[in-house]
């Protein structure tokens, strides 16, 4: 790689911990990937060979995924369309799209499942420094059912005997997290939502086989009852947590349940997608049907105290990888959050979720460099992150 010292002067920077961004600009030092200084002593550190100046200029931490299928093409509308992909060309389209995540500022992002394990391979060629891309943590298959949720993937469990082993095929394969489909999803022809997967004994289970593994467990939850049992098995992180009932997505919100979420300290993702932003409203102009189960499932958790982590499920039909920054102005709208919780979701508290957060998520010293360079704070509002001037990976410039 090649050798970096800079110093980036000009530019406001966000501070975690603050609501706004400071009308100060403070100076940063980055060597070899590392913010190495922040303010004055950034000024204190002997000869630079390059300083780059951006003047009126704000920067945040690179955005955080924590819930992409970097193996799906979203134009595509079923699983069986996604499976009769030629392997090189969804090696070519996954490297395409892990470009176009970091080039619009994504510079984490946490793949919650594939078939192939493709996406190990593009995580080395990204550390390596051989391809443009996110830093990735990978899931590999997903544990499911027989003819469950996304068993066309592989991570079939028929019985409790075979938890160990197909936990242990993951980890063999370089996951560093296990994905369990502990509901039924929508992708899936014959699965459904609200339906429970795996019962709390075989949950439990399968949490304890990675966590031997040192792995922890992301589970896919629609349904209510899925989150209850999820929750209480140990998982690290509920993915959509939707509420799903008899009646769809947001129809059997448990306040009972929310409030245990958040004594539990488990994270949320809500996947929130940019299409959720052209489905507020319904024919007649009001709010719709589906904003106001969503949005009162979501305000319900933040009251309880819910920690939300930003994510978007890219991949599934019609919702692109690199549409992060449109997704966070629709969590942003469903969840009534400030900017700046919403900002906090995608860098912050995602990097915890994901423990990474003394890797990236925050500009702070020793942490590895990733920025993103925008025209407009985003704590004033979200528009700002969604077109990026520039974006600083490991100390790289990859988009100016
Ligand atoms: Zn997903």
């Amino acid at each position: 790689m090649e050798s970096n010292d800079i110093l980036i002067t000009g530019a406001r920077v966000w501070e975690s911990h603050h609501d706004s961004i400071g009308s100060r600009a403070l100076p940063l030092r980055i060597r070899n990937g590392r913010i190495l200084a922040v303010g004055s002593d950034a000024l204190a550190m002997g000869r630079v060979p390059a300083t780059i100046d951006l003047p009126g200029r704000f920067l945040v931490p690179g955005l955080i995924d924590a819930h992409v299928h970097l193996e799906l093409d979203p134009g595509l509308s079923t699983p069986a369309e996604q499976l009769a992909v030629a392997p090189s060309e969804r090696r070519r389209a996954m490297a395409a799209r892990a470009r176009a995540m970091l080039e619009r500022g994504i510079t984490t992002a946490r793949d919650c499942g594939g078939g192939f394990y493709h996406e190990h391979d593009l995580r080395s060629l990204i550390d390596a420094g051989d391809q443009l891309g996110p830093r990735l943590v990978c899931c590999g298959q997903p544990l499911t059912i027989p003819e469950g949720h996304c068993a066309f993937w592989g991570g079939v469990i028929s019985s409790p005997a075979e938890i160990e082993r197909v936990v242990a095929r993951q980890v063999e394969r370089g996951s560093d997290w296990i994905k369990v489909m502990a509901t039924g999803g929508v992708f899936t022809p014959g699965s459904r939502p609200r339906d429970t997967q795996f019962d709390a004994d075989a949950l439990a289970a399968i949490v304890a086989a990675a966590r031997r593994e040192g792995r922890p467990v992301a589970a896919h939850c629609h349904g209510t009852a899925g989150i209850a049992a999820a929750l209480r098995a140990g998982v690290r992180t509920i993915e959509h947590a939707s509420f799903a009932g008899m009646d769809g997505f947001g129809t059997q919100l448990d306040e009972g349940l929310m409030r245990e979420l958040a004594e539990r300290e488990v994270w949320v993702s809500p996947t929130v997608n940019a299409g959720w932003l052209g489905r507020m409203s319904d024919a007649t102009g009001g709010p719709s049907d589906f904003y106001r189960r969503l949005s009162s499932c979501l305000r319900l958790q933040r009251s309880h105290g819910v920690r939300f982590i930003a994510s978007s499920d890219a991949g599934i039909p019609g919702v692109f990888h690199h549409d992060l920054a449109l997704g966070l102005q629709a969590m942003q709208a469903y969840a009534e959050l400030r900017p700046v919780e919403v900002l906090r979701a995608a860098t912050v508290d995602a990097a915890e979720a994901l423990g990474l957060g003394q890797e990236t998520g925050r500009i702070a010293v020793g942490l590895s460099a990733d920025l993103v360079v925008l025209r407009a704070d985003p704590t004033l509002a979200l528009e700002a992150l969604v077109d990026p001037e520039a974006v600083v990976f490991r100390g790289r410039f990859v988009r100016r």
